[in-house]
């Protein structure tokens, strides 16, 4: 996802947005244990190098990924070199090539791993962390609307209703340690944007309205010019 402009709250409104219960808490128990990484997920992870390949809603088989529940990483999975690849490619991706990029997810890159890469607003030089398995445990109820965009739905933009703070669980990547965190404003956004790729939901399905955008458009096509968007021939889907 990349929200070049600023957010605009076009609406503050205290509505009933009844709190949802995650359903996986920070505590690692219920987590399946060893390596259960597929053969296609392995490829993708073994193969990708740096930037990778952005799925879109509008490739069939991309689709599939993008619409399905994503799952939590064991903790041998969390430990091993192949999500330290992904994390760092993670961040190559978001970030590439203008740095406008404020989150993606593993959906968006082919994997159905409860993983993704945002930039903490709330958090002095607005760093891009990694988290994994990350879930929210609860939505406030006062509701915010503000324009939101996708990688993987180029060329379009909408107004979307989104919690002004949640509460969230993680694993963060960078202390690798469980965290359970409070978060508001723009990174409460992003958060919910990011989480919602790790259950199949996109943001058209929440959006008041959705319309193309020239502007957005002509940002994707950067990363068009940099293979974002080009299917490699070992993708294996
Ligand atoms: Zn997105």
């Amino acid at each position: 996802m990349s929200y070049k402009s600023v957010i605009a709250v076009i609406a503050l409104i205290s509505a009933v947005f009844s709190c949802k219960s995650g359903n996986k808490s920070d505590n690692s128990s219920d987590r399946p244990s060893g390596m259960t990484f597929t053969r296609e997920e392995l490829t993708i992870l073994n193969q990708s190098d740096s930037v990778m390949y952005l799925t879109v809603i509008g490739d069939k088989s991309d689709s599939l990924i993008l619409r399905k529940v994503s799952r939590d990483l064991t903790q041998e999975e969390l430990d091993s070199p192949e999500a330290a690849t992904l994390a760092r490619n993670l961040l190559a991706t978001v970030q590439d090539p203008s740095q406008d990029g404020v989150g993606i997810s593993s959906p968006q890159v082919g994997l159905n791993l409860r993983m993704l890469a945002l930039m903490r607003y709330d958090r002095e030089g607005r760093p891009l962390q990694v988290y994994a398995n990350v879930h929210i445990d609860s939505l406030f109820t006062n509701v915010v609307k503000g324009p939101e965009g996708c990688l993987s739905i180029p060329n379009y933009r909408g107004v979307v209703p989104r919690a002004d703070s949640i509460i969230v669980s993680y694993f963060d990547f960078q202390t690798k340690q469980f965290k359970k965190d409070t978060v508001g404003g723009y990174t409460a956004i992003i958060f919910q944007h990011e989480t919602d790729h790790l259950e199949g939901i996109l943001y058209t399905d929440r959006a008041d309205t959705v319309f193309f955008n020239q502007a957005w458009a002509d940002e994707r096509k950067l990363y068009e010019q940099h293979g974002a968007y080009t299917k490699p021939a070992w993708w294996p889907y």
